[in-house]
C-alpha cells in the first residue's frame, strides 16, 4: 500500500483564489484589507518568511506595508509602533515576525496587539475565542492543517486524533481545533509514555514537534491519515541516509545544497499510511494562505457592516 499524497500546494492556491475573489468583492465596497508585517532587525530565514508573505498579499490583492526596525530596538519603542498600526483604521492585520531578540520582552509585544487584528491568532483573547467555540482568528499553521482534511474530505468527528507536540502556536490551536469538529483527541509531548503505542490509536495523526522523521511505520495505524507539520532542515550526510537513501532527486539537492527540508514523519511512513502530507508541499503553503485568509476575514470582522453585508450576499 502507498499512501495517498496530500498537495498542501494545491489546497493553498485554491485558498489564495478564493481570498483573491472576496479581496475583490470587497474593493466594490470601497475596503482593502492591509497587513502590517513587523520585522525587527536581519534574521535571513526571518526575511524570506517575509518576503513570501509580502509577495503573497501582492498576489491577492491585500495592501501591505513593512516595518523593520533595527535590531537593538527597545520594547517601548516597539509597542509604540504596535499602538500606532492598533490605532490606524487601513491596517486589518499585524503580524509580528518572530522570533524577536533577546532585549524585547515577546509577551509584552505580541499581547499588545489589538486582538482585532492578531492575523496570527496567537493572543489570550483569540487563545480564549478558541476554547470557547466563538468567532476569532485562528492560528495560520492548525488552521492550514484543519483545511487539507476538510478539502481532502478525510472525516474528522468521532475519529481518534493524536497530536504529537504542544506548543501555543501549533500542537495546542490543533487539538482545540480537532475538539471543536468533534474528533476525540489525545494531546502528546516529550514525557508521553509508550509515544508509539499512543500514536498507532490514531485515524489522525498530527506532528507538530521539530524532530526530522521521528514518526516511523511503528507509530502508525495502517490506513490512517498523517499531517506532517515538521520543518526540519537536514545537513548531516548520516541523518540523510537514514531518512532519504536511495531517492535520487533528494540527493541531488543534498548535494547541490549542502541541506534538505524534511519532515517529522520519516518517509517509510508511506506505506502504511492511508494519507499523508509531503514536506515539502504539505503543512508549509498553508500557512501563509490562511494569513492571507486571517487578514481578510479580520478586515471583514472589523470594517463594520458594509462589508458584512457585502460577504453575506
Ligand atoms: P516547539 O519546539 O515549540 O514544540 C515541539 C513539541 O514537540 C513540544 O511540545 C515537545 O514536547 C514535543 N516533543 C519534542 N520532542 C519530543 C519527543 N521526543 N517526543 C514527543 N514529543 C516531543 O515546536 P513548534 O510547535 O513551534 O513546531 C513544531 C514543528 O513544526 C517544527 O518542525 C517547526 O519547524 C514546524 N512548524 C512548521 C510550520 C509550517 O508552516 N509548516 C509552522 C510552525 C512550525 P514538550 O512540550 O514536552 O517539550
Amino acid at each position: 500500500m502507498s499512501a495517498k499524497i496530500l498537495d498542501g500546494t494545491s489546497i493553498a492556491s485554491d485558498i489564495r483564489r478564493e481570498v483573491a475573489s472576496e479581496v475583490k468583492a470587497m474593493a466594490a465596497a470601497g475596503v482593502r484589507p492591509g497587513l502590517a508585517v513587523v520585522l525587527v532587525g536581519h534574521n535571513p530565514a526571518s526575511e524570506v518568511y517575509v518576503r513570501g508573505k509580502v509577495k503573497a498579499c501582492e498576489e491577492v490583492g491585500i495592501y501591505s506595508e513593512q516595518h523593520a526596525p533595527s535590531e537593538d530596538i527597545s520594547t517601548a519603542v516597539l509597542l509604540e509602533l504596535i499602538h500606532d498600526l492598533n490605532r490606524r483604521d487601513e491596517i486589518d492585520g499585524i503580524l509580528i515576525q518572530l522570533p524577536l531578540p533577546p532585549q524585547v520582552d515577546s509577551k509584552k509585544v505580541l499581547f499588545a496587539v489589538d486582538p482585532a487584528k492578531d492575523v496570527d491568532g496567537f493572543h489570550p483573547v483569540n487563545v480564549g475565542f478558541l476554547s470557547t467555540q466563538r468567532p476569532g482568528l485562528v492560528p495560520c499553521t492548525p488552521a492550514g492543517v484543519i483545511e487539507i482534511l476538510r478539502r481532502s474530505q478525510i472525516v474528522i468527528a468521532g475519529q481518534e486524533a493524536v497530536v504529537v507536540g504542544r506548543s501555543d502556536i501549533v500542537g495546542k490551536p490543533a487539538a482545540m481545533l480537532l475538539i471543536n469538529a468533534s474528533a476525540t483527541v489525545t494531546v502528546c509531548h516529550s514525557k508521553t509514555h509508550d509515544l508509539s503505542g499512543v500514536c498507532r490509536r490514531a485515524d489522525i495523526l498530527i506532528a507538530a514537534i521539530g524532530r526530522a522523521g521521528m514518526i516511523r511505520r511503528d507509530f502508525v495505524k495502517p490506513g490512517a491519515t498523517v499531517i506532517d507539520v515538521g520543518m526540519n532542515q537536514v545537513t548531516s550526510p548520516n541523518e540523510f541516509e537514514r531518512l532519504f537513501a536511495g531517492n535520487a532527486k533528494r540527493e541531488q539537492t543534498f548535494r547541490s545544497k549542502g541541506s534538505t527540508l524534511a519532515g517529522d514523519v520519516h518517509p517509510e511512513v508511506a506505506e502504511v499510511a492511508g494519507a499523508l502530507t509531503p514536506v515539502p508541499g504539505g503543512v508549509g503553503p498553508l500557512t501563509i494562505a490562511m494569513l492571507m485568509s486571517n487578514t481578510v476575514k479580520a478586515a471583514r470582522m472589523r470594517r463594520g457592516d458594509r462589508v458584512r453585508e457585502l460577504s453575506s450576499k
